[in-house]
């Protein structure tokens, strides 16, 4: 009888204890609150290192159906990502020609991370955003008025500038700007911006950062492509004071196709866990390309394994055994 009752204690104690755990997991804006950038980190509001990893959507104009709260819910739940990135085209028949459309998209995502608990990245998807400050300004401006009082929100201004646009005489202009435009309605969100050769020179805005005290820098790599050559590159940055923020990565080559290297992006793995640099995979699509974690025609979400591509399965079990319950004994 007596042992009955032990057993029935321990029990609730363990039930407890595992709900706050899925908790923890499951509403990780909960557990980090607002984010801010010290050195090399981000930081959580009660000052933890904070490492995020997640997944990136593909191209709000050619991918519209993973824009949508099934979707976040299911790569919450069952890939335990703890940030998303809405990827919002900007050229191509994207926000530039149909605002209304696209914003929408990219609105029900933030929401519904808002809801979800997770963090959540605007991406200004384009390769020549600073060709058109007024429209980025205009955006932004408008996501800040709306969302800067929510946590949850990060602003990527500028995915991937090209080649050869200056760092210093125009992308670091246009995100000024940008930033200005963001700041009139929240003043500390973080602001992550692209740099030269599609977010790679990251050592060139760290010797001419941004006067900002919440702004990390974007570095991209498709591991079969880009290796140490890349990471020296990160480290040269960050050996100068900035953080950076891997919102895009793929397994494969560049073009998001061909091999997976499941080697090369292991070595990313952990040289990004060293450094605690949060990423997002690319991506959320069912495209038939490599980097893609769905085959063809899949569910808005309940996957099972046979619905993922290799790519898919790959960084689904980094992701679940990485993102665990952040429980510290003692801690609130
Ligand atoms: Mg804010």
């Amino acid at each position: 009888m007596k042992n009955k009752k032990y057993i029935f204690l321990i029990l609730i104690i363990l039930l407890v204890q595992s709900s706050f755990l899925l908790s923890a997991q499951y509403n990780i804006v909960k557990r980090y609150g607002q984010l801010s950038v010290k050195g090399n980190y981000i930081m959580s509001e009660y000052g933890d290192t904070v490492q995020l990893r997640g997944m990136s959507l593909f191209w709000s104009q050619w991918m519209p159906r993973y824009y949508n709260d099934s979707t976040l819910k299911w790569l919450r739940d069952d890939w335990r990502c703890t940030v998303i990135r809405a990827a919002m085209g900007v050229e191509n028949d994207g926000y530039l020609e149909n605002p209304d459309r696209e914003k929408e998209k990219i609105e029900t995502v933030v929401n519904a991370a808002i809801e979800l608990g997770m963090y959540v990245i605007i991406d200004y998807h384009s390769h020549e955003a600073h060709k058109n400050p007024e429209a980025a300004k205009k955006f932004f401006g408008e996501m800040a008025k709306k969302y800067g009082k929510y946590p949850n929100v990060f602003y990527e201004v500028f995915n991937e500038p090209l080649q050869d646009v200056s760092w210093k005489n125009k992308i670091k202009p246009y995100s000024e700007e940008v930033i200005k435009s963001i700041r009139e309605y929240d003043p500390d969100n973080i602001v992550i911006c692209g740099t030269r050769v599609w977010s790679q020179m990251v050592s060139e805005a760290a010797e001419a950062p941004i006067n900002d005290p919440n702004v990390v820098y974007t570095l991209h790599f498709y591991a079969v492509s880009h290796g140490q050559y890349l990471r020296d590159e990160a480290t040269k940055a960050m050996d100068k004071g900035i953080a950076l923020f891997v919102t895009e990565f793929g397994d494969c080559e560049y073009t998001g196709d061909g091999t997976l290297g499941y080697q090369q992006t292991q070595e990313w793995f952990e040289f990004l866990d060293k450094y605690k640099i949060s990423w997002c995979n690319w991506s959320v699509s069912d495209k038939i390309e490599t980097a893609s974690i769905l085959k063809a025609n899949r569910d808005l979400s309940g996957w099972y394994p046979d619905d993922l591509t290799p790519s898919g399965l790959f960084i689904r079990k980094e992701l679940i055994s990485k993102n665990t319950p952040l429980y510290k004994k003692g801690k609130k």
